[in-house]
Formats: structure tokens, sequence, C-alpha cells
């Protein structure tokens, strides 16, 4: 039998992660298929009914189901219940959907090493993303400063993750708060308006732009001239789509070959 995997979202057409797990599905011989599935906004449900006839394995979801996919699930992480979103779903009993969080945990394994007794992290934006990677940063000791445009959805977040040692303030002002932070994390969609942020000297310091591509290219193109050490999104993509083929397939697969394909089909080589 061909086990059946996909990425859900709405748009899809551009996601890198069929390219992402057909790779690791060659190399590791295995007799399945991952595709691109778009389903639009609102039709969340009638697409798991449809995978459910299908038998399929499981799915990746990206945005706008990463809510209703945590609400389908009949078994939820308890770090996905905290998040409050899934992009991992997993149908190991036929009809019955398990939901995880791999993008928080693909964020740590993204950045590398991190010292919670010295790294001050700034994580600027407050949306889906930045959830799963505000709560993955707590679980790995670390508090935060979160600086969003809509101040409240930071507090909110904070509240919610009962992070009494992290606090909110307002994106306008990020040049303050990064002068003394040793590791920048950016989740807004602005790189999608042409729109970068003006950074100072960050000698010894990291700017991660969760974007990748073209979106991120200007605003990280920047850091690296003022001396960031910068990491651009692709590490995180294909960390958290390492983990799914892990929940998926028991064994974790080639980071490095994963990250290497989706260069490639940036590049336009294939
Ligand atoms: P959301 O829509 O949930 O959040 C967007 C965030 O960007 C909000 O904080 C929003 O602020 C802020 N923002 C948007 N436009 C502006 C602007 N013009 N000026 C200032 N702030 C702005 O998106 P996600 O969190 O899901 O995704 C964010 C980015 O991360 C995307 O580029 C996405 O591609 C990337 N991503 C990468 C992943 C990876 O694996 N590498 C995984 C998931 C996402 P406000 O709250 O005020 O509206």
């Amino acid at each position: 039998m061909t086990w059946k995997l996909g990425v859900i979202g709405d748009p899809i057409a551009h996601s890198l992660s069929p390219r992402i797990h057909s790779g690791w599905i060659m190399d590791a011989g295995l007799d399945a298929s991952y595709e691109a599935l778009h389903v639009p906004d609102g039709t969340f449900d009638n697409a798991l009914k449809d995978f459910e006839k299908e038998d399929y394995l499981g799915v990746n979801v990206t945005l706008p189901h990463k809510h209703a996919a945590l609400a389908a699930a009949a078994d939820i992480s308890a770090d996905a219940s905290v998040i409050g979103a899934a992009n991992t779903l997993t149908q190991f009993v036929p009809g019955s959907w398990r939901a995880d969080n791999t993008d928080a945990p693909g964020f740590i394994m993204a950045l590398g090493e991190i010292d919670p007794r010295s790294d001050r992290v700034v994580v600027l934006g407050a949306g889906g993303s930045a959830r799963a990677i505000v709560f993955a940063l707590m679980k790995a000791g670390l508090s935060c400063i979160v600086l969003n445009r809509t101040v409240d959805k930071a507090t909110q977040m904070l509240t919610e993750f009962r992070a009494e040692n992290s606090t909110a303030g307002p994106l306008d002002q990020y040049k303050e708060y990064i002068e003394s932070a040793t590791i920048v994390v950016n989740t807004t969609s602005m790189g999608y308006s042409g729109e970068i942020l003006e950074l100072p000297p960050g000698k010894e310091r990291t700017f991660f732009d969760i974007s990748y591509g073209k979106i991120a290219a200007p605003q990280l193109d920047h850091a690296h001239a003022q001396g960031w050490a910068v990491k651009d999104g692709l590490t995180m993509l294909v960390a958290q789509a390492a983990l799914s083929f892990e929940i998926w397939f028991g064994t974790r697969p080639d980071l490095e070959a994963g990250l290497r394909r989706c260069r490639d089909g940036l590049e336009g080589r294939s």
C-alpha cells in the first residue's frame, strides 16, 4: 500500500514541502507519496473527510488551517494545545486524527546552540508563527521580549502562556529593545510588503528571519551588512518537516539533504 501524505493550505502551490518530503521518501525507498493539496479557507472539515476516505497517513497544515487542524483532532499533543495551532495531522487510527506542532521544536533545532543564562531574545511579531516560537523559547528556559505592531496581541499571548518573565512592547520601538539582545527573531510578514527594519551593528549577535527566499533577502542582506550572523527560515522549515516525517515513519531524515533541495528549488535548479 502506498502511504499518502501531503501539505494543505491556501495558497499552497509554491510550498517547498513536497520537494522536501518527496526527496526523503525517495532517499528512504518508501512506498509513499506527498503532494501539495489546495484546501480553500472554510473547506477544511470536508477536505479532512476526503483524506479519511482515501486513507491518508498524514498531512502538514499551513495557513489558514492551523487552528482548524487542532479543533478537528481527537488526540492533541500538550504543546500544540498550548500554542493553539497544529501543523501536523496523523491518522494513526482510521477516522481519528492526532495533532502535533513541530514548528516549535523545529525552530529550536534551526536556532542551534542557545544559552538560557546569557542569551537575550527579542521576537518581532506576535502572529501564528510567533506563538510557536515564543512557546519553544520558554520551554528552552529563555524569557523573551515580544514586540508587535498590535501590542495587545503580544500581551495576550504572554498572558496565555503564563510567561511572567517575558515582556511585550511596541514594534516601532524595536531599536531600543534590540540594543542589548543577543538573538533577534523576525516573525513578521513585513517582507511581503517590501519593508525592512533598519538594524544597529550586530557583531557576535544573531538575526534569524523565519521567512526565506526573495521575501527575506533584503532584510537578511541588510542584517549581514550590519555584522549580524544571519539565518533564514529554510532551516526551520526543513527541521519542522523532519519532525513531521519522524512522527509518520519513526525515523529522522537527513536535514542537510532537505535544505539542499530547498535551496536548489529556490534557485531554479531541480
Ligand atoms: P501571521 O499573519 O499570523 O502574523 C503576521 C505578523 O506580522 C503579525 O505579528 C503582524 O502584526 C506582523 N505584520 C504584518 N505586516 C506587518 C507590517 N507591515 N508591519 C509590522 N508588522 C506586520 O503570520 P505567521 O506568523 O503565520 O507568518 C509570518 C511569517 O513567517 C511569514 O512570512 C511566513 O511565511 C513565515 N513562516 C515561516 C515558517 C518556517 O517554517 N520558516 C513557518 C511559519 C511562518 P499584527 O499582529 O500587528 O498584525
